[in-house]
């Protein structure tokens, strides 16, 4: 059974960090450090958790920000789409050189893409590629839990008016990709709020 656990490890922009572990094996992953974070390091250790992956949904540098320290302390690879890698040692790619974020950048150890399975336990996360926010956005679906980025927050969707987004490829990726998942299934975004799908197939705006 997969237990998260979120974390709001950068003040202002809010990003959630979320830590999802198989509660029989306690192989776990981190999903988007924001920030190094002793309390999240403190967390993991006093789980007794063993980290399998460092999952970024997308390339900003909101959601890579702890990359390297969390990769330098569990050693641990570090996972993204193929299409947002190069973000991860670009401050002007990532954004980080406007947000006035200092950063170590790290690159890549495992590039997804949508056929994708990474092995968790006795869990499998599964890729789902949804561009629109950035090329390579992606959202994780485990059990039922769909990690969504910057994709699909509550009742609203990502901005598309930063380099690489594109606002039909955004909802084409949701529509074709997400809504069609199980009414049940939990919306985990990169900020804000959790919903499930039932509710944004009805209430989001957007769609
Ligand atoms: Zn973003
Ligand atoms: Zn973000």
């Amino acid at each position: 059974m997969i237990t998260y656990k979120t974390f709001i490890l950068l003040p202002g922009l809010e990003t959630n960090t979320y830590l999802f572990w198989d509660g029989i094996t306690k192989q776990a992953a981190i999903i988007d450090p924001a920030l190094p974070s002793q309390e999240l390091s403190d967390f993991i250790t006093d789980q007794g958790l063993a980290i399998n992956y460092i999952i970024n949904t997308h390339g900003h540098a909101d959601h890579i920000g702890g990359n390297s320290f969390f990769h330098n302390q569990f050693n641990a690879p570090v996972c993204i789409h193929a299409d947002d890698a190069e973000m991860l040692i670009s401050s002007k790619l990532n954004l980080s050189a406007y947000l006035e974020y200092e950063m170590m950048p790290t690159k890549a150890d495992l590039l997804l893409d949508e056929n994708s399975e990474l092995l968790l336990g006795n869990e499998r996360i599964k890729i789902i590629h949804t561009p629109g926010h950035t090329k390579g956005g992606i959202c994780l679906l485990i059990d039922n839990l769909l990690f969504s980025g910057d994709t699909l927050f509550y009742l609203d969707i990502g901005r598309t008016d930063l380099p690489g987004g594109n606002y039909e490829a955004l909802l084409s990726s949701i529509r074709k990709k997400l809504i069609i998942l199980p009414d049940d299934t939990v919306v985990l975004p990169g900020h804000g709020p959790a919903s499930t799908i039932g509710i944004e197939k009805l209430n989001n705006p957007y769609l």
